[in-house]
């Protein structure tokens, strides 16, 4: 076992760090203010190669795997949390969905402008009725012999309303459950019948837009089925197995930018004639940020050997994504009280990391579903996939 990060790994964290620091710092408090998503931003990440992990080559994949694509995602989130999704909706859901499940055409069509950039992706699998009991979805597409006809709505859908292409999981076969459900690819510039609301009232995460689609008859080609018809609850699981290293790896992040940030203010800020991280209970907080950020990076770490050595993750993907959201929110909690008063304002990042450590309790799997998995597999109740 080797704990060091490979010469390879350490280009990429050193890139990864130096392109939030350039390209995403500047902006992080001017786009919290205005709710501001700057698209500029997923394009140069496609130019630098950091939409395409575990993609081939052949479809424009940076050659590297699932250890390096966490390591450049934990840099990039812990400078602002929001641009996590720019991995998880372009490269660990459509594409790598699209390489695992598509046709050779569908791969040609649109991976290449989803890994660089080219294109915003997105996925569709939540309702306003449906969330973690996915199976229970409403949203139909009608087959109709050359094409299939899509009525009913999605909700929460990261990108909903800025994404040119997204995966929109619908029922197929009524009645059947989720051996009713079919995925398809959505081209949203190019499909009339749909109708994408932004969603404003969101409590955090304020650079990254999330949306309400509605589709009304809805015309979606029959070559944009993906996988087998009625395959569909299957690929949405496989994907999300995948995606949700997003939220494990940018909630590790956010944990580690609360620690950073209290360091910092611990040595800074003087009470009593010294800096308050002298005081053992500042200490005792410090420490128990340190051990949890420290645990929650090598689960997602583990999570991602395992993947790169395809190797059955779903129990460790949900154990690293339970953990370091825990560990994201215990972080900002903490670090808004090392902060005192001065962390109560907006003068400083604590009540943004608040914000935005609260989504990963809920979004894919939230710690109830994440709870349930872990231990579904350790009690031997379900395989681990
Ligand atoms: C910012 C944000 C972005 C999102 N982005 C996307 C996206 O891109 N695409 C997408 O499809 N969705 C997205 N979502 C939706 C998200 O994945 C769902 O909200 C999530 O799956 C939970 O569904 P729900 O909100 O309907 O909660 P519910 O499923 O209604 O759950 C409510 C509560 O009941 C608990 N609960 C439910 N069932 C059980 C059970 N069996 N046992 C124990 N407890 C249970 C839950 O843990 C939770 O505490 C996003 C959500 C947010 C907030």
């Amino acid at each position: 076992m080797n704990f060091a990060l490979t010469e390879e790994q350490q280009m990429v964290q050193d890139m990864a760090k130096s392109f939030a620091e350039k390209e995403i710092a500047p902006y992080v408090e001017e786009d919290e203010e205005n709710h501001y998503y700057r698209r500029e931003i997923l394009t140069k990440m496609g130019e630098l190669g950091l939409l395409g992990w575990s993609i081939p080559e052949e479809y424009g994949g940076n050659g590297m795997g699932w250890m390096e694509g966490v390591i450049a995602l934990y840099e990039i989130a812990k400078v602002h949390t929001s641009w996590r999704l720019g991995i998880s909706g372009n490269c660990w859901g459509p594409a790598m969905t699209i390489n695992e499940y598509g046709t050779p055409e569908q791969k040609e069509k649109y991976i290449p402008g989803l890994v660089s950039g080219e294109y915003v992706g997105s996925f569709a699998i939540t309702e306003a009725n449906s969330g973690s009991d996915v199976a229970s979805m409403k949203c139909i597409a009608e087959d109709k012999g050359d094409h299939f006809v899509m009525n009913g709505s999605k909700m929460w859908i990261s990108g909903g309303h800025t994404s040119d292409i997204g995966l929109v999981y619908a029922v197929t076969n009524p009645g059947a459950g989720a051996k009713g459900i079919s995925c398809f690819i959505v081209d949203y510039n190019n499909t009339p019948g749909i109708e994408r609301i932004p969603i404003h009232t969101k409590f955090g995460m304020w650079p990254a837009p999330t949306s309400e689609l509605v589709f009304e008859n809805a015309i979606i080609p029959k070559e944009n089925l993906l996988g087998p018809l009625n395959g569909g609850f299957k690929i949405c699981m496989w994907m999300l197995n995948n995606t949700r290293m997003g939220c494990a790896t940018g909630a590790a992040a956010l944990s580690a930018a609360c620690l950073e940030g209290s360091i910092q203010y611990a040595n800074e800020r003087i009470q009593f004639g010294q800096p308050i991280g002298k005081f053992q209970m500042i200490q005792q907080q410090i420490a128990e940020m340190k051990l949890e950020d420290e645990a929650a990076k090598y689960l997602v770490y583990k999570a991602a050997w395992l993947k790169d050595n395809k190797l059955p993750s779903q129990q460790e993907t949900s154990m690293a994504k339970l953990y370091a959201c825990n560990a994201a929110v215990h972080a900002a909690n903490l670090a808004m009280k090392i902060y005192g008063s001065y962390g109560y304002s907006t003068e400083y990042p604590c009540a943004r990391w608040l914000r935005d450590a609260k989504q990963f309790e809920t979004l894919e799997g939230t710690s109830n579903i994440h709870t349930m998995i872990v231990a579904g597999i350790e009690l031997g109740y379900q395989p681990n996939r």
